[in-house]
């Protein structure tokens, strides 16, 4: 450790940071790509220390420079840059201060003890100081970064409080995502390669479940920033908005959600059903995130023009408008009475709990998960004959292999390569299906599907469901920017091409998911409370303070059988609308989460 302070000569390249902006500045170097040197440090009286942190930056240094109390302790930034350890802990020695968070922290001792740096780098089995640690591979293919190896130890625990609030920390909506998220982190994980996936979904619900069970609600207390007096209009009360209000109010900031339905959720709402997703359950999560922070909701309150919204004294807005749209069929005949969009039909029963008169024969359109809820809705409504026509081959479907199944086992029928070009109007309705062949791969790097000539059939419908995509539409109003798909434009932090307006969810990305629906809220929550004066929100990072040990019997691992999903039998799903995934059991929860490598473990 070199214990002179060395300045560079250039002022520029010198940072001055606070107790509280030390971690933050940290990260800021670790974003531009700096690389982190040493600290240095000197007394400069009997009680404070001047204290920089040197980094290199392509081809000069710059420092972090902090004058702290040494009785203070010091915001360790082990957490951005684990190398500082060592640094720190010569601090420690040689100055007496105190550093908080410390990943490895050898309490005074470490240039007068016989613990060798070897032994710190190669733990032997059993419990061991959390250095050497990374995100994880299930945590990176999160769009939301969740601290999942985490959760999944705090479920193995017992301990469902933990893990919820864990995963709150970067995804507000546990018991929701535990039921509805697509998982893409189970894609990514280490025993994927065994092809037994963590049930990281599942691991939610146990959880989320676990902590209502434990405290009679999902709502919890929260600890949120003094009052900043700012507030922030959130347009939208579906997954964005409400992560976006959400993480505004642990800043300080007061968030007045608008959202034009009766009830909150967005397309979680009106588009996933409620044997998939409890309408109950929903909006109490919802409910509960913004209560926690005393965020305010206004329902059944449509935002068409922003400016005057503005006027009521807002100093920032966040756009969570989502996309309510449905795509054409572009057929002959579809504004035939009988022929109905799959979002009109979904709100109809998820939100206004009604039930359409759709016949016995019913005909949905599309390949995606819309498709499914729609015809696992039909069949619950009473429809003897439920088929799914899809233009390309079962395999280019992009719904989820899990719902495929699910509508599968409850009677749906599927036709493939099948494209529609007229509807004859008339009761019945009648629709003429061109057959279709796989051709050369299109943009998607899907095959192309093209007709093949003189082949098709014509078939018979009360109704017919189309389910092929929808699209947002943003109100003139707005005033924002929009590309030529009519999304929002946004800039990286999700700001829009108004100066204090950001937006995020479907109204920028298109159809995308609940999860980065959640991420676009955190972002631009944490680039708003810079706007309004904040640091806005931590990067995720490894918890360098939670102590881990590493897996001991590989094989086991390796031979654990995966737990299957709990459901209720396809002869009872059908009758109602009961939710078909059941509760992990405990006991089965606890041998699902041991199976996890622990993969925020370097090896
Ligand atoms: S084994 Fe565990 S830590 Fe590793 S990728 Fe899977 S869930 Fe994540």
């Amino acid at each position: 450790m070199i214990v002179e302070i060395t300045k560079t000569p250039d002022a520029a390249y010198d940072i001055t940071a606070t107790m509280d902006t030390l971690v933050s500045e940290a990260e800021k170097m670790k974003q531009k790509g700096a690389r982190f040197i040493t600290i240095t440090a000197k007394d400069i009286s009997e009680t404070d220390a001047e204290v920089l942190y040197h980094f290199e930056v392509e081809d000069h240094v710059e420092n972090i420079h902090l004058i702290t109390k040494k009785a203070e302790p010091i915001k360790s930034i082990t957490g951005v840059y684990v190398a500082a350890f060592i640094g720190e802990n010569e601090a420690q020695d040689l100055f007496k201060l105190k550093f908080s968070n410390l990943a490895v922290d050898l309490g005074g001792k470490m240039l007068k003890n016989d613990i060798s740096p070897s032994t710190l780098l190669k733990p032997a089995v059993g419990p061991q100081p959390p250095i050497m640690r990374k995100l994880g591979p299930c945590r990176e293919e999160c769009p939301a970064m969740v601290n999942i190896p985490k959760y999944i130890r705090e479920v193995e625990n017992d301990n469902p409080e933990a893990a919820y609030n864990t995963i709150i920390d970067r995804a507000p909506i546990p018991a929701i995502l535990g039921r509805v998220c697509f998982a893409p982190c189970q894609e990514g994980c280490r025993q994927e390669l065994e092809a037994k996936p963590i049930q990281i979904r599942l691991l939610k619900r146990v959880a989320a479940d676990g902590f209502k069970e434990l405290n009679g609600s999902l709502q919890r207390e929260v600890t949120c920033k003094a009052p900043s007096g700012k507030r922030v209009a959130i347009v939208g009360g579906g997954p964005a908005g409400v992560a976006t209000a959400y993480y505004l109010g642990l800043q300080g900031h007061k968030a007045v959600v608008y959202e034009k339905g009766t009830m909150l959720g967005g397309a979680m709402a009106w588009g996933i059903p409620k044997y998939r997703l409890p309408k109950d359950l929903m909006n109490e999560e919802l409910m509960a995130r913004l209560n926690e922070v005393g965020a305010e909701v206004k329902l059944e309150t449509a935002v068409e023009d922003l400016d005057t919204l503005m006027s009521e004294g807002y100093d920032a807005a966040f756009l969570g408008i989502g996309a309510d749209q449905c795509n054409s069929l572009r057929c002959e005949g579809e504004d035939s009475e009988g022929v109905i969009s799959f979002i009109d039909f979904l709100t109809a029963v998820n939100i206004r709990n009604e039930t359409p008169a759709i016949g016995s024969r019913v005909i949905v359109i599309g390949g995606g998960n819309s498709a499914m809820d729609a015809a696992r809705t039909a069949v619950r409504l009473g429809a003897d004959d439920v088929t799914l026509f899809y233009r390309r081959t079962e395999g280019e479907m992009p719904a989820s292999l899990h719902e495929v199944h699910g509508a599968m086992e409850e009677g749906v029928n599927f036709d493939f390569l099948s494209s529609q070009i007229k509807i004859i109007p008339g009761k019945p309705l009648k629709i003429n299906f061109q057959a279709m062949v796989p051709g050369e791969p299109d943009e998607s790097g899907r095959r192309r599907p093209m007709p093949m000539e003189g082949r098709g059939v014509t078939v018979e419908a009360d109704t017919i469901i189309s389910a092929i995509g929808y699209r947002g539409l943003v109100p003139a109003g707005m005033g924002v920017e929009v590309n030529r798909y009519g999304q929002i434009e946004t800039d990286e932090s999700l700001k829009t091409s108004r100066d204090n307006v950001w937006a995020g969810g479907d109204a920028v990305f298109g159809p995308t998911s609940v999860i980065a629906a959640l991420r676009d809220g955190r972002i631009a929550a944490s680039s708003i409370d810079k706007y309004l004066g904040g640091e806005g929100l931590s990067d995720a990072t490894p918890d360098m303070t939670e102590f881990v040990a590493r897996p001991v019997d590989k094989e086991a691992l390796m031979e654990a059988p995966r737990a299957e999903i709990p459901e209720l039998d396809p002869d009872e799903r059908i009758k109602g609308f009961d939710e078909v995934e059941l509760l992990l059991e405990k006991c089965k929860a606890t041998c699902e989460a041991g199976r996890c490598w622990r993969c925020d473990w370097n090896e």
